[in-house]
């Protein structure tokens, strides 16, 4: 991998702005099809968002719009993961939605009834089936929501893997190397001024998670984006219960392919907006009020901004009541747990847009700026399906999905915003 004494490219055929999911996924998929690419990456590969997250990797639950992408992306990991030098845990052990009560189950009524137009096996499981699935299970879940098909990885492993194998195919990959400003000339993109200097280019994508904003603002494009902070625990090895993903109405747990398992509150989400996030509040009340009591407002204790090197690695310190939170409900849910010990926390700041799906576009107004942004919790698992889409925009090709749900101009054209299911 590069360091800050590398010297930096002339010239290259696409800038890829951000070495998480989204851009390593792209950088990857543009190398496969022969374009030069250069990821430019402020601090390090997957430092942010894309090594922090749960590490699911779930149809379920997902928007209609993402699903046939989500539904790809499971295959374009295998795919990929059979690439790579090193295991990332890409395991297809399934997702459940843990239920107390029938208000529960029908809140997954219209993604139960939506699965099978998409061919994605979806059952709805009682009891004794559960008992099957998950070891000694707890008396208080009485049934689930359950698809086989879904997966999950290391997320501290999956894009490191992928960008030392971009690397080996001829992908330059700068650490430590903010982009400033992506520079423009007669109205199309011509480069990218980072802190190393100039990189000349017809393209560029601004995969640059939270910071999108602010790189997309001195472009003169306004997009809505703000950062949510969100907890996260591991366990220290631990028997197995269930080898996949599992969420109930207050904890999600995921085994992890250390032995232990991810656990997360599934109602503490907080969210941080600066100064410079304030104007964009009006635009994200829908999702506020539909999501109360799960999304709490809070000082930012980070600066998100346009000041690119100031957090070269965005490293929230984890909520401590979240944590109490988790250990508690861990101990409540998952009794057998009761004695395993959490150890270690961390937090990450999720990038969300107002109707939580990302936008994967062109900016209309510049020629040559391509987006791929704001993935709102679940980017982890389309990312690589994400990736593809953004390699083949911009090579101009078809892609075979339909990307109007995902379009920037839905921040501006007076449409009016459709939720998508959930952070
Ligand atoms: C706690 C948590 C749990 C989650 N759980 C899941 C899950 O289980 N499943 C799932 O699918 N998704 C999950 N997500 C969401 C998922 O992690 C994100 O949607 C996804 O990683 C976003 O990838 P990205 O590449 O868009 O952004 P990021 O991973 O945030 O990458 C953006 C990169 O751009 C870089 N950058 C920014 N500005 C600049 C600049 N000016 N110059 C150069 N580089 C720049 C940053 O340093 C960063 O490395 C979770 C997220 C969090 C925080």
């Amino acid at each position: 991998m590069s360091d800050s004494t590398t010297s930096i490219p002339e010239k290259t055929d696409v800038v890829i702005i951000g070495a998480g999911i989204a851009g390593i996924a792209t950088a990857w998929y543009l190398n496969q099809a022969g374009v030069n690419v250069v990821v430019c990456e402020k601090g390090i590969i997957a430092g942010e968002q894309s090594s922090r997250n749960w590490g699911w990797i779930r149809q379920q639950g997902r928007d209609e719009a993402e699903l046939p992408i989500v539904m790809e992306s499971m295959r374009l990991w295998q795919e990929i993961s059979d690439q790579l030098d090193s295991d990332i845990g890409y395991r297809r052990e399934g997702s459940l939605y843990l239920y107390e009560n029938d208000a529960e189950v029908a809140r997954h009524d219209d993604f139960y009834a939506m699965a099978p137009q998409y061919g994605l096996e979806t059952s709805r499981i009682d009891r004794k089936q559960l008992e099957s699935l998950i070891v000694d299970c707890p008396a208080r879940w009485t049934s689930a929501l359950h698809t086989p098909d879904d997966g999950r990885a290391e997320p501290g492993l999956a894009v490191p893997a992928m960008a030392r194998t971009c690397e080996s195919r001829g992908v330059t990959i700068l650490q430590n190397c903010a982009v400033e400003q992506i520079s423009l000339a007669n109205g199309r993109v011509d480069g990218v001024s980072t802190e190393r200097g100039l990189i000349k280019c017809p393209a560029v994508l601004c995969s640059a998670g939270a910071w999108s904003t602010f790189l997309l603002k001195a472009c003169g494009i306004r997009l809505p984006q703000l950062t949510v902070k969100a907890s996260v625990a591991r366990t220290a090895k631990a028997p197995l219960i269930f080898d996949g993903n599992a969420s109930g109405s207050q904890i999600a747990f995921r085994r992890r392919h250390d032995g232990g398992y991810n656990v997360a509150a599934t109602d503490s989400l907080e969210i941080m907006p600066s100064i410079h996030h304030l104007r964009f509040l009006p635009d994200f009340l829908p999702l506020i009020r539909s999501s109360l009591g799960k999304l709490k407002l809070r000082f930012p204790e980070l600066q998100v901004d346009s000041n690119y090197t100031r957090h070269r690695v965005l490293n929230p310190i984890p909520s401590r009541a979240t944590v109490k939170r988790i250990r508690a409900r861990l101990s409540d849910r998952l009794p057998m747990f009761r004695d395993i010990e959490l150890v270690e926390s961390w937090a990450g700041m999720i990038d969300a847009l107002p109707d939580v799906v990302p936008v994967l576009d062109k900016a209309d107004s510049i020629d040559g700026l391509w987006i791929a942004t704001g993935f709102s919790g679940h980017g982890f698992g389309i990312g690589p399906a994400a990736g593809k889409i953004m390699a083949s925009l911009i090579q101009n090709n078809s892609v075979g999905y339909d990307l109007s749900r995902f379009r920037l101009s839905r921040f501006s054209d007076g449409s009016r915003l459709i939720l998508g299911p959930s952070i």
